[in-house]
């Protein structure tokens, strides 16, 4: 999808990767493993560096967890990368099968309200003060979140094809280099 955007994307496992790239994409999945999987291979500490000396990241479901500053119910030593202040609650809308969709009123990407698929997603329950909500669910929850060169979402808009927010964060990918 980013391909189709005309961004030249690679897959990041290894820190000298991160080391060619403009902007990062932390995908869904899980958080407590891609949690696991950075200190196994050693990713962890620089992509901490690289988030604070501001690159570009957007985390979608999972990525949003691990760009939190706390995870609520994460797993025993889970721990996140950090970078957006905020306080993430894991898997706050129960288990697969209560996953769900809806339609979103986004005012930074504009109209028509954006699709948003949420798949033992989670929600943000606390924002802090240099943090903008971007979206909010009907009783209020915020679940789309930017704070400088980061952005997090709880949805997926990956699985849909309606794919603004990732214009949006490529728009600042290359703003930023
Ligand atoms: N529940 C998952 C986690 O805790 C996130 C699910 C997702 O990324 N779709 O990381």
């Amino acid at each position: 999808m980013l391909r189709g955007f005309g961004a030249d994307a690679v897959p990041v496992r290894r820190e000298r990767e991160l080391a060619e790239i403009d902007g990062l994409v932390i995908p869904g999945g899980e958080s407590s493993v891609m949690d696991k999987l950075s200190k196994t291979f050693g990713l962890r500490d620089a992509l901490r560096k690289a988030i604070a000396d501001g690159l570009p990241v957007y985390g979608t479901c999972a990525g949003l967890i691990l760009l939190s500053t706390k995870i609520l119910d994460g797993i025993e030593g889970q721990e996140s990368f950090g970078g957006i202040d905020i306080d993430v609650r894991r898997n706050a809308f129960g288990s697969q099968t209560d996953s769900f969709e809806v339609d979103l009123d986004v005012p930074a990407i504009g109209d028509p309200p954006l699709h948003a698929v949420f798949i033992r997603a989670p929600v943000v329950e606390r924002v802090g003060p240099e943090v903008s909500a971007l979206a909010t669910l009907n009783d209020g929850r915020v679940v789309a979140v930017e704070q400088g060169n980061l952005l997090g979402t709880s949805f997926h808009p990956e699985m849909t094809e309606d794919h603004r927010f990732h214009e949006y964060f490529l728009e600042r990918v290359r703003a930023n280099r």
